[in-house]
């Protein structure tokens, strides 16, 4: 047989590994933004056209390229930043891998126009799918301009793949917020479609956040500053009482790089422990800094997953100090925040930084071994008691495993949102609901009712039966073309985030249908003059922000129609939970509503709202 392996052509390899780098248009965005910050730019401008789709430019005054370089930055494996394996192990770079630009250019045209100080002519190169179209000398600014346009134009399949336009800008607008949050010494400003939407100058790492996420996020950040030997932490946890909802924003930059570790997260939630509920978030932003040896970034494609050598110490540091920050700001008075007698983590003060640091850390110290305490350390007594709870690794785990259960839980459920499944349930066997009175509606655990039937009992879900309720009624808004709307006594001013406020521009005609009655004011707020009637007196920037945050889950999980995906979000974020005590006259309410639904059983994802105890079953397990 003849021989018949070959080398495959550089476009073709190119495109492969595109795949595996850029996989939408956030991705690029990330990659030419890291570009800019490795050239040593002050000033970054990120210009994007139809979501990414059509353009994505960034413009940087950086050292720009010669021409050699430039011609040079599209080739696989080519890079300035390493030159050896063990350059991997001590980087400060964003970039490292010389696959960026190669891919890129694989599988988009893109223009490239820079110039080096010092020389008057730049360079300008158009490529289309690993093809130079064109190299000349042209005139251009001092710095580099990359132009992205029509990416995945010879990957039809990728391109189809792609989401909608709020979703993709979504990504694009949290890939920004993640580069430039944390490199607040350069200028950074971001376009979409022609309209600024964000100018941030440059300053402190408060004033970023604070350029970021609007004027109000100051009063909320409570700096945390801790430096030893392992890692130094620097910046801030949002107060308790601003807590979020959704896990928003949570941010853990690793030597100016932002990652992601579902451990290094349970740590912070530990430290908030006892000061939010169970379904609050803590915000968060903190910058550590680890000696590159320690560290390993190399074990993802896109970076935001990196290994620790250390990562207990980490996450006990991280615990500690949050704990330190919460309480030196008299937000938990009686929290136990006293130096842990063998784990002592020193505050950093500004005299503190001309000394050579004196505290070693044990590493084989455990910090959550069972250990005598100082007495009169402990003002709580549930505190104390939590805290044994929690004096060992293994229970620690087991709630972090918790967590990640819970996680999981939501994702099957959202897999299992992708067939609508219709209940199992036979019209025969339907059961008769009989009017309620006083003695046959009961609440149980703040979480279900408890009803009589002719032939047995009913146990309803009061939050999924109220979601069901408000889902039809919002699918029948639709249907009508409007909801019917309460004009509230005092409009209320409401600042969402940008990504969410673009959003809201995006699906403002189908928010109206739902009954809600707004104006735009300035750059991300909305003036709301009227809500849809079943809100009654809730929180409406809640029940908005948590229809925005359902939406987009759903509309990057599942395929639901837009209609679909908004009343099923609404009236997920608008329902009554699980937890909240009911008056009889609330509960009549609910049930007779429940049933005057057209499918009352069930949630459109096919969950159960009701289940019946059959009087026959009761008897015979009673043995009657
Ligand atoms: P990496 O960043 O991993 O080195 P890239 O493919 O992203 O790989 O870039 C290749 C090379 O092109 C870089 O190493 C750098 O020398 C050069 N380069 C890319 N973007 C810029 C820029 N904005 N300014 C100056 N040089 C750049
Ligand atoms: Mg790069």
């Amino acid at each position: 047989m003849s021989d018949i392996i070959k080398l495959l052509p550089d476009a073709v390899a190119n495109q492969i590994a595109a795949g595996e780098v850029i996989q939408r248009p956030a991705s690029a965005v990330k990659e030419l933004l890291e570009n800019a910050i490795d050239a040593g730019a002050d000033t970054i401008s990120l210009i994007i056209k139809d979501a990414g789709k059509a353009l994505i430019q960034v413009v940087d005054n950086g050292f720009g390229m010669s021409e050699t370089d430039a011609r040079l930055s599209f080739e696989r494996h080519a890079t300035s930043k390493i030159k050896s394996a063990e350059d991997l192990f001590n980087l400060d770079t964003k970039g490292f891998r010389g696959e960026a630009l190669a891919s890129i250019a694989a599988i988009a045209q893109v223009e490239l126009k820079t110039r080096v100080e010092g020389n008057d002519l730049g360079t300008q190169i158009i490529i289309e799918g690993s093809q130079v179209k064109e190299q000349e000398l042209c005139s251009c600014a001092k710095g580099t301009s990359f132009s992205i346009k029509n990416l995945f134009f010879n990957v039809p399949a990728r391109r189809n793949f792609l989401k909608s336009n709020p979703v993709e800008i979504k990504h694009i607008i949290e890939e920004f917020q993640r580069v430039a949050m944390v490199h607040a010494d350069i200028s950074f400003s971001m376009y979409n479609n022609g309209n600024e939407v964000f100018n941030l100058n440059k300053g402190s790492f408060r004033q970023r956040i604070i350029g970021i996420f609007g004027e109000k996020t100051n009063q909320k950040l409570v700096p945390v500053e801790e430096n030893t030997d392992i890692v130094s932490i620097d910046g801030f946890v949002g107060k308790p009482e601003f807590a979020k909802k959704t896990r928003g924003e949570q941010y853990f930059f690793v030597n100016d790089r932002f990652i992601k570790n579902s451990y290094l997260n349970h740590a912070v939630n530990n430290a908030f422990d006892q000061l939010l509920s169970k379904d609050q978030h803590p915000s968060y932003f903190l910058k550590l800094k680890i000696d590159p040896v320690k560290i390993d970034i190399n074990i993802h494609p896109t970076k935001t997953e990196i290994k620790f050598e250390d990562e207990r110490s980490i996450y006990a540091i991280i615990r500690t100090a949050v704990k330190q920050a919460l309480g030196k700001h008299n937000i938990a008075p009686t929290l136990d925040f006293e130096q842990e007698s063998t784990f002592n983590v020193p505050l950093m003060r500004s005299t503190d930084s001309i000394k050579a640091p004196t505290i070693k850390v044990n590493k084989d110290y455990n910090p959550f071994e069972t250990k005598t305490v100082s007495p009169g350390s402990r003002t709580s007594s549930d505190w104390n008691k939590d805290k044994k709870s929690k004096e060992n690794w293994d229970s620690l785990y087991s709630d972090f495993e918790k967590d990640t259960n819970d996680i999981l839980e939501h994702q099957i459920e959202n897999e299992e949102n992708q067939q609508v499944i219709s209940p199992d349930w036979n019209a025969e066997e339907t059961p008769v609901y009989e009017k309620a009175d006083k003695q046959t509606l009961i609440q149980l655990h703040t979480k279900f009712i408890l009803a009589q039937l002719k032939s047995g009992s009913l146990i309803i879900d009061q939050e999924r039966a109220h979601t069901r309720i408000l889902f039809e009624t919002y699918i029948q808004n639709f249907a009508n073309g409007q909801g019917v709307t309460q004009q509230l006594l005092f409009p209320e001013t409401i600042d969402f985030t940008t990504a969410d406020a673009e959003l809201i521009n995006e699906l403002q005609v189908e928010i109206k249908q739902l009954g809600f009655d707004f104006e735009k004011m300035g750059k991300s707020s909305f003036v709301v003059s009227g809500v849809p009637v079943e809100l009654k007196e809730q929180n409406v920037k809640k029940i908005i922000e948590g229809l925005l945050e359902q939406f987009k889950m759903n509309e990057s999980e599942l395929k639901l129609k837009r209609h679909e995906n908004l009343a099923i979000s609404m009236a997920r974020s608008a329902s009554i939970k699980s937890g909240k005590k009911l008056s009889y006259e609330e509960m009549k309410v609910l049930v007779d509503e429940l049933f005057s639904c057209e499918m009352p059983y069930s949630l459109p994802n096919g969950k159960p709202t009701t289940i019946t105890l059959n009087l026959e079953d009761l008897n015979q397990q009673f043995d009657y």
